[in-house]
């Protein structure tokens, strides 16, 4: 994980050429969502500004160089944290159901139409591949909270039990 003042997280990730090329990048990436506890964590994150991101929100899965291909006009407003801005929280509205296309690392194509929780964490990750991070995203700031240490380790069952939503 690199420190939450690394300007890897705010620049727009490179597309990758070749999936295959990252499956070693996506394993340690799951391998450090794991450790971290969180359901959700984008390769710039760990300091490499390129297109891919794992989520274990519905079972494990990695997307490489994904996008939105269709939003709900219906919006929902959640409470979100970072892995990457630890025991910062806030509330952000985003479109309740997306539909996700990617590649998979073995380069087969991905579509996933997701709602709710699944659809949080994809629309939070696809931000951090454009350099964008969940405060960017609160239409107030002043609504951004900062929990005790305590409070964030709590969130965190470092299992494969979904009780946080850090990503
Ligand atoms: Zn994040």
């Amino acid at each position: 994980m690199v420190p939450s003042d690394d300007p890897v997280l705010h620049q727009v990730a490179k597309r990758i050429s070749k999936p295959a090329a990252v499956a070693d990048l996506a394993a340690d990436l799951f391998v450090t969502m794991r450790e971290e506890g969180g359901i959700g964590l984008a390769a710039p994150q760990v300091g490499r500004s390129v297109r891919l991101f794992v989520t274990v929100a519905d079972g494990p899965q990695a997307f490489v160089n994904p996008e939105i291909a269709s939003r709900s006009r219906e919006r929902l407003s959640w409470e979100e944290g970072c892995l990457s801005l630890p025991r910062l929280l806030g509330d952000v509205e985003r479109p309740k159901r997306v539909t996700i296309r990617g590649t998979s690392i073995e380069g087969q194509p991905i579509e996933i139409n997701a709602d709710d929780l699944l659809a949080r964490v994809l629309q939070h990750e696809l931000d951090h591949l454009d350099g964008i991070l969940f405060p960017d995203r609160m239409k107030d700031l002043r609504k951004l909270r900062t929990i005790s240490e305590e409070e964030w380790q709590s969130r965190f069952t470092k299992s494969d039990d979904l009780k946080n939503t850090e990503m």
